[in-house]
């Protein structure tokens, strides 16, 4: 049964789409295996970082107090009594009068208290050579503590170092490897089947008759959830037959998915099935949200599992994935921040709206630093080009219908590669 099919306001329909999904349940999974998930617990450093103090340059490990009048002039002699490689250590304190050869990264003797770059010795530029030198010639002084990474340094033992929350990026498995994380507690990301509907779609691949086009949205609203952190379960293209949805609408139930998503067949068409076999085999809970592009949306349920109907129109499909469906899969893998970052631009031209909250495709450049947009070309939402050509999308709010050229914008980046 259709429990609202009043014209929603963007906010209002996303605020109560988003009540139902919470993020999903809780795996531990090799760090190997994590990018791309969310962290479900906040991470505390089991040791510190450095965990011993180490070398950040290749040189001499001495005592501050023995250079601190060195010169060129007047070089101050060493003896190497040791030669220290990362992932070596010498078990000697370093006395006055002595120096150990040391590389970047390797554990700084007992005793020693700074390391002297080899450009400031006589052993540069032989700084390659496989045997040390007996003696060393120091050009100049090193600060005590100078060029030592010392223990904690970046992190300490029991520090929060990743938040519950957090995407995991390769400098996230980074990090969290390098604190020993073998596995890594994240939440299971979102199944999310996609299909597209209308008589007139043809893949890619086969070759176009008259009246038929090839179906763009399967593919962006595949790569849409992807690119957000979900998986996609591709179902493929449906012709407009109520059986035909029926169907589709089985197999993604059978494919065990946490959302079904679909475009075109939602709206007020004599073949738009779609929305009557939600109505019929589940329910619809919303079904037009008071936006440009994309004001055919629907949500619903089919038997169990949260349905979202895309509009088919390809600009309208991918706004609405982006204002609707975006923040529902970053929910359900757990993120804290569920939108994309909006700026503020100041715009170009000026802008006729409808007074309906509209997303239009524009173009964000930088003069003298100022961030600026103007419109792609023409908006009609069937138009995949204005999007192609578009780094962002230009929010003009409900109730405005005149935007002046030369007024500040809130814009929304769309370019992450
Ligand atoms: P509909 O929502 O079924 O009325 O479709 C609206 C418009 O979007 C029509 O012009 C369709 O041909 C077009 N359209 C629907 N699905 C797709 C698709 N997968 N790829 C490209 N265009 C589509
Ligand atoms: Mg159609």
């Amino acid at each position: 049964m259709t429990q609202d099919t009043e014209l929603l306001d963007v906010s209002e329909a996303r605020r109560r789409l988003l009540e139902h999904f919470s993020p999903l349940d809780v795996n531990f999974i090799p760090v190997t295996a994590a990018i791309g998930h969310v962290l479900a617990e906040a991470i505390k450093a089991p040791y510190d970082l450095p965990l011993f103090p180490n070398s950040s340059m290749d040189g001499f490990a001495v005592h501050s107090a023995d250079v601190a009048k060195a010169s060129v002039e007047h070089p101050v002699a060493l003896h190497v009594v040791g030669d220290i490689s990362a992932g070596k250590v010498v078990n000697r304190v370093l006395q006055a009068g002595e120096s150990m050869r040391i590389m970047t990264g390797a554990m700084v003797p007992e005793g020693a208290d700074a390391v002297v770059p080899v450009e400031d010795t006589d052993h540069y530029p032989q700084e390659n050579s496989s045997i040390a030198p007996h003696v060393v010639r120091v050009f100049r002084p090193t600060d005590q503590g100078g060029n030592i990474r010392p223990v904690g340094q970046d992190v300490r033992q029991g520090d929060i170092v990743v938040q519950a929350g957090q995407f995991i990026r390769p400098q996230e498995a980074g990090f969290l490897s390098m604190l020993g994380q073998t596995k890594v507690p994240v939440h299971r990301r979102p199944r999310v089947a996609v299909f597209s509907s209308g008589d007139e779609l043809v893949p890619v691949d086969e070759t176009l008759t008259p009246g038929k086009i090839h179906d763009a949205n399967s593919i962006m609203l595949v790569g849409l959830v992807e690119r957000c952190g979900g998986e996609a379960v591709y179902l493929g293209i449906i012709p407009d037959r109520p059986e035909a949805v029926e169907n589709i609408l089985e197999k993604a139930v059978l494919a065990d998915v946490d959302l079904i998503v679909s475009s075109a067949g939602v709206s007020v068409g004599a073949l738009d099935y779609i929305r009557s076999t939600i109505e019929k085999e589940g329910k619809l809970v919303f079904w037009r949200v008071n936006m440009r592009p994309g004001k055919p949306l629907a949500f619903g349920y089919f038997r169990d599992v949260p349905f979202v109907g895309l509009p088919g129109n390809p600009v309208s499909a991918y706004v609405g994935f982006e204002i609707f469906l975006r923040p529902v899969v970053r929910k359900m893998l757990g993120t804290r921040e569920q939108g994309r970052p909006t700026w503020r631009a100041r715009l170009l031209e000026p802008i006729d709206s409808d007074g309906r909250e509209s997303y239009l495709r524009a173009i964000v450049s930088w003069q003298d630093g100022e961030p600026m947009c103007r419109l792609t070309g023409h908006q009609g939402s069937g138009n995949l080009r204005s999007l192609v050509r578009a780094n962002a999308l230009l929010f003009v709010p409900s109730g405005v219908k005149y935007v002046p050229s030369g007024a500040q914008v809130d814009v929304l980046w769309l370019d992450d590669w």
